[in-house]
């Protein structure tokens, strides 16, 4: 199987309140976008590896010329997917959509198309495996998502205590699960999905929702609750951990 990877990361990460992005964070020796970028430039199924980013972006230059030399360091060298860039949108799904469209006349209508966020350093080999595997065999395709493990509140304003918030209601956890990246659909389905969306003015925060919107059901493949994006600063200790636990276990995804 041959599959193309874009990567969203033309994100401000404005929860995680540095100088920096949130995808050029560092983290156990790398960028927390290395280690996103890492099982797929490790894979020779990988066409091509597609980075949407900011406008304003300062740090892929930095980081560039560390993904040319993961490339030529390994056996794999002859076959490491290229990487290319293009300049993503104001919205998750519209940077999305940049990168696609830069695919345009090389990928085609009935090829997978992978799209994992730069924020999600800890995919473990064997999620990528079990999702290529399933989502393969399946027409439309799917995702790698995790059940709901928390009871689920929904929250509201607290009426006389501002700035405070309380609960509304709990919901109903059984059958909710939530999603994560990668996400895995044909190139011209996502194209067309995307671009439904858009000119009704909506954007989907993942790929399946756009899907979703026209009616369609991706598979739900479960994955580890470990494969976290990093959202705050507190989860970068997190996902240092996790990457730890893979080295020293000699387990996952490969350094
Ligand atoms: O903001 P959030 O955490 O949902 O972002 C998920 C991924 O989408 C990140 O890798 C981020 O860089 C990317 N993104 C993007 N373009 C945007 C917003 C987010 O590529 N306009």
């Amino acid at each position: 199987m041959r599959y193309w990877l874009v990567m969203p990361a033309a994100g401000s990460g404005q929860r995680f309140r540095a100088a920096q992005p949130k995808q050029y964070a560092a983290l156990e020796g790398r960028t927390v976008i290395e280690w996103a970028l890492a099982p797929f430039l490790a894979d020779p199924r990988c066409a091509q590896v597609v980075v949407a980013l900011a406008p304003e972006d300062r740090g892929w230059a930095e980081v560039a010329p560390r993904c040319r030399a993961t490339r030529a360091a390994g056996d794999e060298a002859t076959s490491a997917p290229p990487v290319s860039v293009v300049t993503g949108g104001a919205q998750r799904s519209l940077s999305v959509r940049s990168a696609l469209a830069s695919l345009a006349g090389r990928a085609g209508e009935a090829d997978w198309v992978l799209v994992h966020d730069a924020a999600r350093p800890c995919l473990d080999a064997h999620d990528l495996e079990r999702l290529l595997e399933r989502s393969g065999a399946h027409a439309l395709g799917g995702l790698l998502a995790v059940p709901a493990a928390d009871t689920l509140k929904r929250a509201q304003d607290c009426g006389n205590a501002p700035g405070l918030l309380e609960v509304a209601q709990t919901l109903d956890r059984s059958g909710l699960w939530r999603a994560l990246t990668p996400q895995m659909f044909r190139y011209g389905r996502l194209c067309t999905a995307l671009d439904v969306a858009h000119a009704a003015g909506r954007f989907p925060s993942d790929e399946a929702q756009a899907l979703e919107w026209l009616g369609e059901h991706p598979l739900l493949i479960e994955g580890a609750a470990s494969n976290l994006k990093v959202t705050t600063a507190d989860d970068l200790w997190l996902a240092a951990a996790v990457l730890r636990s893979r080295h020293d276990g000699n387990a996952g995804v490969a350094p």
